[in-house]
């Protein structure tokens, strides 16, 4: 019976998944990252549109994708902790026009599209020095169902460092946000995608009394990401898609032109079956299920 219903929608769950990187959301964009209000909200407008749910990184690497039949997963990031990403007025919502706002407002008129996102921070904090206002933030992500991944506190290139210098900025991320009590980190962005010299020192390690294990290290270019239940899938480095327009070095490689390809490709693009148990994939394809997943496969 599943297998038919996976048969029914085409579901394939080892397709892509794009993982889109946002910085600011802007009304002058400064930099080649940023976005205007307008921007985001027409690209969340039309991911809607073509059927994609967000989920959170966390839920991508652990392979809970709980979206409906027929449906494909995107993942929202967010780099840098700006303010334009969130900041709450005095009741506590979140400011006309920041990223939170835009995802909450695109939900509500699109039922079924999930207000989620991970907001990978350092120690700018959105813009609050004062540690209660940023104690306020991350309850207000963690209460409203987004997720908090670490970016490292002081925004160093890993590339070339040794490892106890790798584990000592990670594991300084790691505990900016546990010591806000904000949930532990399950992933990390690398600052400007740069890599330590061994991959895995930036997914796992230990400064002192700090330790880390992380399910995904994210990079900040520039392809569609695997699906979690692939044998391609390799947490130490999982790329992502800067949200622009074709145009320039984006004429290919940023999300305009990636969401083009997969919507022109959708046997390339991961399609669910709608239940979070299985891993639904057409019969040819079950020798890619990795290991870890291959009781789940359902092959159809
Ligand atoms: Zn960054």
């Amino acid at each position: 019976m599943n297998a038919a219903r996976a048969k029914a929608v085409k579901a394939n769950e080892l397709g892509q998944i794009p993982v889109l990187m946002y910085h600011r959301i802007v009304e002058k964009p400064g930099t080649q990252d940023d976005r205007t209000p307008l921007q985001f909200r027409t690209e969340l407008e039309r991911l809607a549109k073509e059927n994609y749910v967000p989920i959170t990184a966390a839920e991508y690497v652990t392979g809970k994708i709980d979206i409906p039949a027929g449906k494909h997963p995107v993942v929202l990031t967010f780099d840098d902790s700006s303010p334009s990403q969130v900041t709450l007025a005095n009741d506590g919502t979140p400011m006309p026009n920041t990223a939170v706002a835009i995802m909450r407002e695109v939900a509500a008129k699109h039922p079924g599209f999930r207000p989620v996102g991970t907001f990978y921070v350092t120690r700018d904090m959105f813009g609050k020095p004062d540690k209660i206002e940023q104690a306020q933030i991350i309850t207000w992500l963690k209460t409203n169902g987004f997720d908090i991944g670490n970016h490292t506190k002081d925004h160093l290139s890993l590339s070339g460092k040794p490892q106890n210098q790798v584990a000592a900025e990670v594991a300084a991320g790691h505990q900016l946000i546990t010591a806000l009590d904000g949930p532990a980190p399950v992933t990390i962005a690398l600052p400007y995608g740069n890599q330590p010299r061994t991959k895995a020192w930036a997914l796992k390690g230990k400064d002192g009394a700090v330790a880390y294990d992380y399910g995904g290290v994210f990079l900040a270019g520039y392809t569609p990401a695997y699906s979690p239940y692939s044998k391609e899938f390799d947490p130490v480095g999982i790329p992502r898609i800067r949200s622009m327009d074709k145009k320039g070095d984006c004429m290919k490689f940023c999300s305009t032109a990636w969401l083009d390809w997969l919507q022109a490709n959708p046997t390339e693009r991961y399609t669910s079956d709608g239940d979070v148990r299985s891993v639904a994939v057409p019969k040819f394809q079950q020798p890619m299920v990795s290991a870890k997943f291959a009781k789940r496969a359902l092959p159809y």
